[in-house]
């Protein structure tokens, strides 16, 4: 709950824009435009369920059209309201110029609790609610085209898909109205993890700068740093999956609904996803201290926090008290204005949402292209690209041969060398490439101009310099 002197989650995302438009040197009007939300859908539409007709109110918000399609998540929460929505779309704007994604900002919402309903309850309440948004173009492959937030995934995005190609027969692009779909049913590899890779990605980049990570206080690698992650989902799941697989990074504790479960010695990550799969949360784990008010556990002893649940969850109340010298927001919004100056004046380093995680965003733009082009990528180069190392190879090996030597290549390295990238291997090279460049334009920002505070401003100014250069071109 948030604290009454605290802003609502919009104006949040309000003043973190403001702070850094006070560095700018832009039109008043040209500030105004950029910030405010252009529109918001409020639908309020009836299902017939379990003999009865329920009400459900549904929201999209369009914050800016300066690219299109617009591009956002559809969240299925109890939570969602205007003010939420509002806030997820100006924050989507920001994301897409930042890691440059060519489409303006846009999101949705579900007032509804999912784990009420039976799976094909939620299929008729998904279709009808996407009816509703095709028809008035809020869903739409070259005007807005909606992805998987908190509380959807992969399944809705195919009834979403399915939907729309009912409605819109001949749209030869119908299945690009979506992101965030199945890959047997026009999905991309790597869609699904992409927003936790990109959290893992992200921080690779961050670790590579050992002037960024001295001014968190840390030092050295990933290997061994002690992470507590907020929300075991589709977000904080991959990334404390990979960062524990890959990075060494040992995950101390595990923050959800329910509870949180604490292990100095680090937590078994898919098995604690297993047991929350089961049973609906972390309580009666085997291994691990479980804590009853799980929010304390985001002030634990830590070297990096990871909220990826929900926005507000670092706040007045807590943020003294966060000893993390490091918080990368894989939600969008885990801390409010007010929380986040504390936290600035302690020295915390934040990896802003905006930023941390765009994987999503970025893999779903990959999606989004291969839709339109009718194609996986890589099936075209595959092969000729296998052959033409295969010629290498050969040719390496012959020239030994000849100078009678025993030398030759590993039989590792030649598998590795000679395999041609599939799509996912490509998707992961297009998404890390993407993450490196982001932080890169961020850093050159926060450092190079000696007026920027910290990440957030350096991020805020990036995108909306982008934001504002794309409005310009339009003549406005
Ligand atoms: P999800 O629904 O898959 O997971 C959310 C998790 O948080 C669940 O495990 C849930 O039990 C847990 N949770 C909910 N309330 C909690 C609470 N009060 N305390 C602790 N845990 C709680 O959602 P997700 O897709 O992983 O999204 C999480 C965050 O990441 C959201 O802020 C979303 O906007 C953001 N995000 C998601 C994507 C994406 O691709 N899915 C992309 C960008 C940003």
């Amino acid at each position: 709950m948030l604290a009454p002197n605290e802003p609502t989650f919009r104006q949040s995302v309000d003043m973190m824009f403001n702070r850094a438009v006070a560095l700018m040197d832009l039109s008043p009007g040209l500030e105004e435009k950029i910030r405010v939300c252009n529109s918001t859908y409020t639908v309020r539409f009836g299902v017939r369920l379990r003999g009865h007709i329920q009400t459900f109110t549904g929201y999209r918000s369009v914050h800016s059209e300066h690219m299109e399609p617009v591009k956002g998540g559809i969240r299925y929460s109890p939570a969602v309201n205007q003010d939420e929505v509002e806030a997820l779309a100006a924050l989507m704007s920001y994301k897409c110029a930042l890691v440059e994604a060519p489409f303006g900002g846009s999101k949705g919402g579900l007032c509804i609790d999912p784990r009420q309903y039976e799976p094909h309850e939620l299929e008729l309440i998904t279709r009808r609610f996407a009816y509703e948004l095709i028809k008035r173009d809020l869903i739409n492959p070259s005007q807005n085209v909606p992805a998987p937030d908190m509380g959807t995934g992969e399944r809705e995005m195919a009834w979403i898909a399915d939907q729309y190609k009912r409605m819109n027969t001949t749209d030869i692009n119908g299945n690009a109205c979506v992101t965030g779909k199945p890959a047997h049913a026009g999905g991309i590899q790597g869609r699904v993890e992409a927003t936790g890779r990109g959290v893992q990605y992200a921080l690779r980049e961050f670790f590579r700068y050992p002037e960024d990570v001295a001014a968190s206080g840390l030092s050295g690698k990933l290997d061994g740093k002690r992470v507590v992650v907020q929300g075991l989902g589709n977000v904080g799941y991959h990334a404390a999956k990979f960062l524990s697989e890959e990075d060494g990074a040992l995950i101390v504790g595990i923050v959800e609904r329910d509870g949180a479960l604490v292990d100095d010695r680090g937590l078994d990550v898919e098995a604690i996803r297993n047991w929350i799969e089961r049973h609906g949360g972390v309580a009666g784990y085997a291994d691990g201290t479980y804590v009853k008010d799980g929010a304390t556990v985001l002030e634990h002893e830590c070297d990096i926090l990871i909220p990826a649940a929900l926005e507000g969850v670092i706040n007045l109340a807590n943020a003294a008290r966060i000893q993390a010298p490091l918080i990368i927001e894989a939600a969008n919004g885990p801390i409010t204005a007010g929380a986040d100056e504390i936290l600035r004046d302690k020295g915390t380093v934040i990896i802003p949402d905006m930023y941390a995680n765009a994987g999503g965003v970025t893999v779903s733009y990959f999606e989004w292209v291969k839709n339109l082009s009718h194609i996986r990528f890589g099936r075209m180069q595959r092969r000729q690209e296998e052959a033409r190392h295969q010629l290498i190879v050969d040719e390496l090996e012959q020239i030994s041969a000849a100078m009678g030597s025993t030398w030759s290549l590993s039989s590792d390295f030649k598998q590795k060398y000679l395999r041609g990238a599939d799509e996912l291997e490509l998707v992961r090279s297009g998404l890390d490439d993407t993450m490196r460049s982001a932080y890169q334009s961020m850093r050159e920002v926060w450092h190079g101009r000696g007026d920027v505070p910290d990440l957030r401003v350096a991020a805020y100014l990036v995108a909306i310099d982008r934001v504002a250069k794309s409005y310009q071109a339009k003549g406005l």
